[in-house]
């Protein structure tokens, strides 16, 4: 067996001690004698994964009890849907457009209603978060929408934006359980699971309970209410089942490297090697402005694509995977998730300094 150094954007690298647990137990879990995806979802067995995935995850952010946590399927593209179907009793929200996540969200979101975009960075290509400390919230605005970590940008809010008083929604596809979160200030915190916790085709939601529509939504699908699945505890119906199995491992797997203080403290570490390279680089460059860095997602450029080509090639023969920046925006970009050993970064830059040398 041999893995490489996988620098995917989303689906990204795993803990290598949740993937081997999940082997071991692939066939036989816990002497059920079957697996986890042969499992009934409504059996005691998958009950108990869904309730400790639950539990683990509440711990491990401090989510309050008036917080309901929703395991959701449809990808992160479906929530630019759901936020604005179901948060919107009013029929306005306002958005800040900070990339193409949070844009796409804007524009679903104006299917539905009244919405805004209050604040963008694409004057300049979202290198940047705009000031957020005194923008136009309008006083009819149901929420103030943001996309938290920007994957393909690499840009990540160091201060939440002033709603004036107005509920944050937040995409936090990316930074999801990367650092500590103050789940109050926010209505509802949501994020695609693919990046920081486990497969494709899981969302998890943290909802306040007194901002799900009580009722029943007219001309709204049953699937696309989140009172249908609050109201279900995620079972109204078959959920992504091995999925949320393996999102518990991951929150099981955080806990006891410390929780997410201590996750901070070593993905800022990471990221320093990365950016401190970068800093002092002759050929490479990082893209985004340094008060508004990404731990996760880094985005760098030689400011010659035929050389970008060449880099992203001989790295990926030296076995360092997926470092093309997203087909978008062209350049590398290294995602650099929680389970991406610092190892794994000190290798890339000895490799990018080893290139650079023979590049200069
Ligand atoms: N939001 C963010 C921040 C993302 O990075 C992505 C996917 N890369 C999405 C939403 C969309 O997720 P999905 O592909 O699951 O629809």
């Amino acid at each position: 067996m041999s893995r490489v150094y996988n620098f995917s954007a989303g689906p990204a690298v795993l803990p290598e001690e949740v993937l081997k647990e999940a082997a071991e137990e692939m066939l036989d879990y816990r002497g059920c004698g079957m697996s986890v995806m042969e499992m009934s979802h409504r059996s005691k067995m998958f009950s108990d994964i869904l309730e400790s995935a639950e539990a683990d995850l509440r711990d491990l952010m401090g989510i309050p009890d008036n917080y309901k946590v929703l395991f959701l399927q449809g990808g992160g593209s479906l929530q630019f849907a759901m936020v604005p179907l179901n948060l919107m009793p009013h029929g306005a929200a306002d958005y800040i457009v900070t990339g193409q996540w949070a844009k796409k969200a804007f524009k679903e979101a104006q299917k539905f209603g009244d919405v805004k975009a209050i604040a963008s960075s694409e004057d300049k290509t979202f290198s940047y978060i705009p000031d957020c400390s005194d923008l136009p919230v309008r006083e009819n605005a149901d929420y103030v929408y943001i996309c938290e970590n920007n994957t393909i940008y690499g840009t990540k809010y160091k201060k939440l934006p002033n709603t004036k008083g107005k509920i944050l929604v937040a995409d936090q596809s990316s930074c999801f359980l990367s650092e500590p979160v103050d789940v109050e200030k926010y209505g509802m915190i949501w994020g695609g699971v693919q990046k920081n916790v486990g497969p494709a085709g899981l969302v998890v939601a943290i909802i306040r309970e007194d901002l799900i529509p009580k009722e029943e939504l007219p001309g709204v699908p049953t699937m696309l209410q989140y009172k249908t699945q609050a109201d279900a505890g995620s079972l109204y119906n078959t959920p992504n089942c091995y999925g949320i199995y393996i999102c518990g491992k991951v929150f099981q797997w955080l806990k006891k490297q410390g929780g997410l203080s201590a996750m901070k403290e070593r993905n800022e570490k990471k990221a320093a090697v990365l950016y401190d390279y970068l800093d002092q680089s002759k050929l490479f460059k990082g893209t985004v402005v340094k008060e508004d860095r990404s731990l996760m997602n880094v985005p760098f450029v030689t400011g010659d694509k035929d050389l970008d080509a060449e880099f992203v090639k001989a790295a990926k023969e030296a076995g360092f995977e997926n470092l093309k920046g997203h087909r978008t925006v062209g350049g590398m970009r290294a995602s650099i998730y929680n389970a991406m050993p610092k190892e794994g970064i000190q290798a890339l830059v000895e490799f990018m300094t080893d290139f650079e040398k023979k590049h200069l």
